[in-house]
């Protein structure tokens, strides 16, 4: 799952630890959403559909790393809302860069390059742009035209100011595979992103346009289309091998993981994960003690999430698996 080596040998580090400390419960990403406004307003976005007090509520960059350092969670993926619309971002960014947490900072890129002289090149900090398909597709999919044009010429600004940049990609009905395998060769071959992360769409309760969906089944047909001879193609996913084969049909034992992505919101730490909001708790520790984590996942019978194959939820299962089974993994690794 990394950009880079460092980030990848620092992931490894804190899972061999995890692991030989016995902890069966441990967080791998931050979540940390510390606004929800954004500029923007997609069709399938469950986190824009707040009243306006709601909105307007920050999370303060003290607030931010008090979050990182009490979970303790390697990377920190800083959403939304628009992260760049928030007044203390940089600062929000220096200070987690300082704890050396990596960072992915998720933008729609509108503002990219009107703000990247506040913020310094890193190893630890990555754009992650977020990309639904080519020009016209991703215009439709965020419901305003010109949107694909501007996060083009940010990635390329923010290339060329040498920052990491990846694409983020999410997945919903009715998607055309053959779109999506060209986006992802632009992506890696015009845009020369650092890397490239894909995640079908949750059906969240709040988004307005339900029909965008997928079920399960639909999900593997497609991510078997898209991602087929992924490696051939020299595509960088930031994935790990196991969860791109979830994916595509395999590992249908995988259950969720929901405290592998912990979610700090404006509202506290929300449970039990990124994309159900039943309730929060004032800390990470109260998260961890009072969530009612039985309830939640394929097993559960939950009907919430039966169709989610989400990479908040999923790719702490692959990563665990792939530390349980590293022979098997390489191998997944290698034919793709
Ligand atoms: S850019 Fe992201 S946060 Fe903003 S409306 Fe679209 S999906 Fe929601
Ligand atoms: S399966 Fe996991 S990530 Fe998906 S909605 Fe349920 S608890 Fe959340």
């Amino acid at each position: 799952m990394g950009v880079n080596f460092k980030q990848s040998a620092s992931v490894a580090g804190y899972v061999l630890k995890q692991r030989i400390l016995r902890r069966k419960k441990y967080p791998l990403v931050l979540m940390l959403e510390p606004l929800l406004r954004c500029n923007l307003a997609c069709g399938g976005c469950g986190k824009i559909q707040y009243p306006d007090h709601i909105l307007d509520k920050r999370l303060s960059p003290e607030e931010c790393w008090e979050a990182a350092e009490e979970c303790g969670a390697p990377v920190v993926s800083i959403a939304g809302g628009e992260p760049l619309i928030h007044p203390d971002i940089a600062e929000i960014v220096a200070g987690l860069i300082k704890r050396k947490k990596f960072i992915y900072l998720c933008t729609n890129a509108i503002l990219l390059e009107s703000k990247l002289s506040i913020f310094k090149p890193s190893k630890y900090l990555t754009f992650s742009v977020h990309l639904d398909g080519l020009e016209e597709r991703h215009d439709e999919m965020v419901c305003e035209k010109g949107v694909f044009k501007k996060a083009v010429k940010g990635i390329k600004a923010a290339k060329a100011a040498g920052f990491q940049v990846a694409s983020a990609t999410t997945v919903f009905h009715g998607e055309d595979p053959a779109e999506l395998r060209k986006m992802f060769d632009f992506a890696m071959n015009e845009l020369k992103v650092d890397g490239m992360m894909v995640s079908p769409g949750y059906s969240y309760e709040k988004a307005p346009h339900q029909e965008l969906f997928l079920q399960r089944k639909e999900t593997i047909e497609l991510f078997k289309e898209i991602l087929k001879g992924h490696k051939d193609k020299g595509w960088q996913l930031n994935h790990s091998p196991f969860f791109l084969e979830f994916l595509q049909g395999k590992h249908e034992e995988y259950d969720c993981t929901p405290w592998g992505n912990p979610t700090r919101t404006v509202f506290g730490w929300q449970k039990p994960c990124y994309l159900l909001g039943e309730g929060y708790a004032s800390s990470f520790k109260e998260l961890m003690e009072t969530t009612d984590w039985d309830a939640y996942g394929h097993k559960s019978g939950n009907p919430k999430c039966q169709n989610c194959m989400v990479h908040c939820g999923f790719e702490a299962t692959a990563v665990h698996d792939h530390f349980s089974r590293p022979a098997r993994s390489l191998a997944a690794s290698i034919s793709g």
